[in-house]
């Protein structure tokens, strides 16, 4: 429910469960990560969210299950763009399953352009990089350089915690920057090893798509922005969106370990990395210690 007073910006949201006391549980899971799919699950002790629905809502609903997660529980879908590995299983989900879809005005005509059983109840628009507060958790969604006719990054306030999530950007522009260097929690891509892209057998212009700053993010480029903004305010790394042909999770690691040790950057205890897993979900990661 919403109450808004004349006058006033202020819109004062009235939660249907207690979400507003100090959170005890905030978890994360990848339900699918890579270029052939894309699912998150951001929740709270009360309720939670989605984040993109790259994969078939059968799987949705059959991992949400294997995790005790029921589904009246989740309160919609953030969704970043219109490739269909970001939307696969999203006009179910809101046909079936009734849940609200977010993302910008902008987005939603790309989307229902080729989604035309998406209900329109299900369609809420959002501006950009304006808060909006959605089951207990404070989004805000930033521009991020994708070759879709636009593309979004998340920034999630929640228990204290900052999650950013940037999944399919060429290059870390200056507006995704400052989102991503706020992150305690941050999954960002990592999508392809130089080296596997330019050896491998991509036509030329799939290649120079990929590489493009509308394209997706090299292990490389990942890294070193890691390693140059990395600050003891980031517990957890979730590098996200791999390769099937061009990437592996060593070579993920591989460079991000080479590139860090090349700058003298330790973790401290208390730092985590994890690859995200292209088909299998994670294990449900906590974000309150
Ligand atoms: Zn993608
Ligand atoms: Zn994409």
């Amino acid at each position: 429910m919403r109450l808004c007073l004349p006058g006033f910006r202020l819109y004062l949201y009235i939660p249907l469960s207690p979400v507003n006391k100090v959170l005890m549980k905030l978890n994360f899971c990848s339900l699918s990560s890579g270029s052939s799919g894309n699912c998150y699950y951001l929740g709270n002790e009360v309720h939670g969210i989605l984040i993109d629905a790259g994969i078939s809502a059968t799987s949705i609903r059959k991992f949400l299950k294997n995790m005790d997660i029921p589904m009246q529980t989740i309160m919609g879908v953030l969704v970043t763009h219109n490739h269909i590995d970001h939307i696969r299983g999203l006009e179910l989900l809101t046909r079936k399953n009734t849940l609200p879809a977010f993302t910008t005005n902008k987005i939603w005509k790309s989307i229902l352009s080729s989604q035309k059983k998406i209900p329109p109840d299900s369609v809420r628009e959002i501006p950009l990089t304006q808060k909006f507060h959605l089951a207990g958790f404070d989004i805000e969604a930033f521009p991020v350089c994708h070759d879709a006719p636009e593309t979004i990054g998340f920034h999630i306030c929640a228990g204290g915690k900052k999650i950013t999530i940037a999944t399919d950007l060429g290059h870390i522009c200056q507006t995704a920057a400052p989102y991503i260097k706020a992150a305690n929690f941050l999954v960002i891509e990592s999508n392809y090893d130089e080296h596997m892209l330019v050896n491998g057998n991509y036509p030329h212009f799939l290649k120079s798509r990929i590489r493009s700053d509308n394209g997706h993010l090299g292990n490389h480029q990942t890294s070193a922005f890691l390693a140059e903004n990395i600050s003891e305010n980031l517990n957890v790394i979730c590098l996200a969106h791999l390769s099937k042909n061009n990437n592996t999770p060593e070579k993920v690691l591989q460079t991000l370990q080479q590139t860090f040790s090349e700058k003298g950057i330790t973790l401290n205890g208390k730092q985590r990395i994890s690859i995200l897993n292209r088909n299998i979900p994670t294990e449900m990661i906590s974000l309150i210690d």
